[in-house]
């Protein structure tokens, strides 16, 4: 006991001490101070003591039979050890409990962001997936748990969706394939009427009506085929390196003609060359096709102005008009298959409502967007980016 300065003492049945410790090395207390339990003591107890000199101690007497008769021992510490390793404790506890929940907290981010990289990877890869890309699947993820299997279901579903969207762009291409012939037949035999002399009158005006319909069934069913090729992928592109610039200039040169008959300037400004690489064609249908919105929809004595720059990398064309703009509603849907404003169509401008469908999907088949703003000064731009 006086190695780890504790307290022992031995009572005889008859209160006499048969023995007890010595002083301990830390000379917190007298052994001998210790005062005895009154009275015999059947059960263990567990009670606080002081010596005389005032130390405190914490003492367990337990009796212990010998012979029949109960020998009392007793076991003690001082208090200001107790308090001494409480101390220690409570000091390891204030630097040890922040610094496990710092570990616990930083492993458990880890944990959850290594468990949870293979959703991030399948949401990035599933963003990409538009309608113009459902031939795209998400990237095969070999966990071996659930997200395996999500992923594999996703790109099934994807695969289905792709199938459906095929087979009705399909049908579109081959309807509007079939009504071509007969609508061609009806315009000639038409203009035949509209031609021969021998019609009356009354009977030309009901005629050249129906050829105006049928010039626009035509145009519809046209740009039906145009979109639904573009859409199963049918639609013959070659790929060449060609200058943005100069396509966008030539084009509003071949239509400075119809802008002039509408007392309208039309410009276009260019800045060097700009490479893009693309079907030459298509992407003339696009400048085309702005071109032509922006002549049907401003107003006589307007302006136009075309540009093409070079902008971090990625080539821009610019369509800009000083017509009445797209009411803030309609803004979303302009690229919507068959959306005419309602303001444009009260105005009774020609139109079919997919001139800009054709352009977003061109765009689209080249890696590229389109986009459209109101200006502050009146009128609206078309903004498209090619890689
Ligand atoms: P549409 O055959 O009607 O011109 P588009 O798909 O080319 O069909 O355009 C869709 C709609 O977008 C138009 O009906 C019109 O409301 C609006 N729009 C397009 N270009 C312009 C423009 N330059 N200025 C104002 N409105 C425009």
């Amino acid at each position: 006991p006086e190695l780890n300065d504790r307290f022992i003492r031995v009572v005889r049945p008859d209160g006499s001490v048969l023995y007890v410790s010595d002083i301990p090395n830390n000379n917190s207390f007298d052994p001998r101070d210790v005062p005895l339990l009154p009275g015999p003591v059947t059960k263990e107890t567990t009670h606080k003591e002081m010596t005389k000199r005032g130390a405190k101690l914490l003492v367990v007497s337990d009796p212990t039979p010998v012979n029949g008769r109960n020998y009392l021992v007793e076991v003690g510490i001082s208090e200001t050890q107790i308090n001494e390793v409480l101390g220690r404790f409570a000091t390891t506890l204030a630097i040890g409990l922040p610094v496990f929940v710092a570990i616990a907290v930083f492993g458990g981010y880890m944990l959850v962001g290594r468990a949870l990289a293979p959703v991030q990877e399948i949401t990035g890869a599933a963003q990409e997936i538009t309608l113009h890309h459902l031939d795209m699947r998400l990237p095969p993820i070999n966990t071996g748990d659930e997200i395996e299997k999500l992923s594999n279901t996703l790109n099934q579903m994807i695969g289905r969706l792709h199938r459906s969207f095929q087979m009705s762009s399909r049908f579109t291409a081959d309807a509007s394939h079939e009504l071509r012939t007969p609508l061609t037949i009806m315009r000639g035999e038409l203009e035949n009427l509209l031609l021969d002399k021998t019609t009356p009158p009354s009977l030309a005006e009901v005629l050249n009506s129906l050829f105006e319909e049928t010039e626009r069934l035509s145009r519809i069913v046209e740009g039906l085929l145009a979109l639904s090729r573009l859409d199963t992928g049918e639609a013959q592109m070659r790929r060449t390196k060609l200058d943005l610039s100069e396509l966008a200039s030539t084009t509003a040169e071949q239509m400075c003609l119809l802008a002039e008959e509408k007392k309208i300037n039309l410009t276009c400004s260019t800045n060097g060359r700009v490479s893009v690489e693309g079907d030459p064609s298509k992407l003339k249908q696009v400048v085309v096709n702005l071109l032509d919105n922006a002549i049907k929809y401003t107003p006589a004595g307007g302006e136009i102005r075309v540009s093409v720059e070079s902008k971090e990398g990625r080539a821009q064309l610019h369509v800009a008009d000083t017509g009445p703009g797209i009411p803030d509603g309609a803004l979303p849907h302009v690229f919507d298959r068959f959306y005419r404003a309602d303001e444009v169509r009260s105005r009774e401008v020609e139109g079919t409502g997919l001139g800009l469908s054709i352009v977003q999907s061109i765009c689209a088949a080249h890696g590229g967007t389109i986009a459209v703003k109101n200006l502050d000064k009146g009128g609206c731009c078309f903004t498209v980016e090619l890689p």
